[in-house]
């Protein structure tokens, strides 16, 4: 029906001219007046985006006298010693509203520090988010405990609150949401449940910098927070990672653990008391992400100013259903992802729509597989620890319960996106994208013949 009227309404010109598209910049309710697109490139139009996108990383010289006075000291690390990661830490937990910050190695072994931190052990279960990169299943793992999955909320691409509680046994020590694409969790029902059930909660803010829920950061809303700064996130130190949290006592203790357990503020000790491991950042690290962080303030700005405009013109395309985000939030757009639904484009099949996206220039892929089928929990649960940690009919029902999940298949078919990298882009460049599904939609029965 929406799409019957903006048919009707498009303004009858030969060409996709900027002035036509000025329209669509007026808001939702003028953007039924857009213009009639034009050819899809797969039919040998002209690409709806010829111009390229903002290369990532970014680097700029400004940042280098700074680190060459690192690298000139002698002083490349380590934690606990002052210096760079200590300035980090005060500056990271600073901006975020957080009481402390460990820097780690990685996202990945920020979030085996918290686990550890959290209480998780072997044979336990965590609850975790399927709809992840894999480095969150990998970190419950690595402790010999069970990823459990909750479902995933197809309208917010995040962990649905109502999976959770049917699936915590008397093994269950911790839940971690993962505010994937930057998407901040609904985290209230998730945190009460967690209290009900005296779990921690440990967020995978991996791709959540700066993003918010209800007025506060992401990586602040539960017990401890994870981030990284691997290369391809928003702050990259080429690998790195943070813990944030609220509580003196369990930020010493991810100090300690991540820094071959030496003793740390109220975690009294000498060294190799505990179960430790060495996770720690480096200076040089920690120069190159001091040197960033009011470039991601400006980015995630103008990522959040491109993302809403987005959002507001692909409301309008019918089978193209935009994320919900929880209320009074802000995302950080690590990727900004959609559903698509094919019955809108005659069919098309997710693949094809895809590429005739990239025909127009518009860097799209898919999202995560339902990556539970992929092997790896399979190898898992039939290795010997697993077998030796857990009841073979516990084993058995986890690795059926995948097929519950039936929020997380649905997203794994039907999402469609692109990486963040594009929200830097200027607002005409945006348009580009719009107008690609449109000429796409408009000519889906040519592009199936
Ligand atoms: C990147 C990422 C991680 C792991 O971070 P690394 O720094 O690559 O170890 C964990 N979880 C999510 C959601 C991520 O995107």
């Amino acid at each position: 029906m929406r799409n019957e009227l903006t048919r009707r309404g498009f303004v009858r010109s030969a060409a996709v001219g900027s002035a036509a598209l000025a329209w669509l910049r007026v808001g939702p309710a003028r953007s039924a007046l857009a213009a009639q697109p034009g050819k899809p490139a797969a039919l040998g139009g002209s690409p709806a985006h010829a111009g390229g996108w903002p290369d990532w990383p970014e680097w700029r010289q400004s940042w280098e006298p700074e680190i060459i006075d690192v690298l000139r000291s002698g002083k490349w690390c380590c934690s606990g010693g002052g210096g760079q990661v200590e300035q980090f830490e005060a500056a990271w937990a600073g901006l975020l509203g957080a009481k402390g910050c460990v820097a780690t190695a990685s996202g990945t072994t920020a979030l085996i520090t918290a686990l550890h931190v959290a209480g998780v052990d072997a044979g336990d279960e965590v609850i975790v988010s399927p709809y992840t990169f894999i480095a969150t299943y990998n970190a419950v793992l690595t402790h010999k405990a069970l990823p459990v999955l909750a479902d995933t909320d197809p309208e917010t691409l995040t962990m649905d609150p109502a999976s959770i509680e049917s699936r915590i046994t008397e093994r269950t020590r911790a839940i971690v949401p993962v505010h994937i694409y930057g998407m901040p969790c609904d985290m209230d029902p998730i945190n009460a449940i967690a209290k009900k059930h005296n779990l921690a909660v440990v967020e995978d803010a991996c791709q959540a910098w700066l993003a918010e829920y209800k007025g506060r950061k992401c990586g602040t809303l539960g017990d401890l927070g994870c981030f990284s700064f691997q290369n391809s996130k928003h702050i990259p130190s080429g690998e790195g990672g943070a813990i944030t949290g609220n509580r003196a006592e369990l930020l010493d203790r991810c100090q300690a653990y991540h820094n071959c357990g030496r003793s740390y503020g109220t975690f009294k000790g000498t060294a190799n008391f505990t179960r430790s491991s060495n996770f720690r950042l480096t200076h040089i690290q920690a120069a190159m992400l001091l040197q960033q962080i009011d470039k991601l303030q400006t980015d995630t700005e103008l990522r959040q100013r491109n993302a809403d405009y987005l959002t507001t013109a692909l409301q309008e395309i019918s089978g193209i259903h935009t994320v919900r985000l929880p209320e009074n939030s802000r995302a950080a757009w690590h990727r900004y992802a959609f559903r698509y639904d094919p019955a809108e484009f005659r069919g098309m099949p997710r693949d094809k729509f895809i590429r005739a996206l990239r025909a127009e220039g518009v860097p799209a892929g898919d999202g995560y597989r339902e990556q539970y089928y992929d092997g790896l929990l399979d190898e898992a649960i039939a290795s010997r620890g697993f077998q030796r940690l857990f009841p073979a009919e516990r084993l058995r029902a986890y690795r059926e319960s995948f097929r519950e999940l039936r929020g997380n298949k649905e997203v794994c078919e039907t999402n469609v996106g692109f990486s963040q990298n594009v929200l830097l882009a200027e607002r005409t460049d945006i348009d580009h994208i719009v107008d690609a599904i449109r000429r796409i939609q408009m000519h889906s029965a040519a592009l199936m013949a």
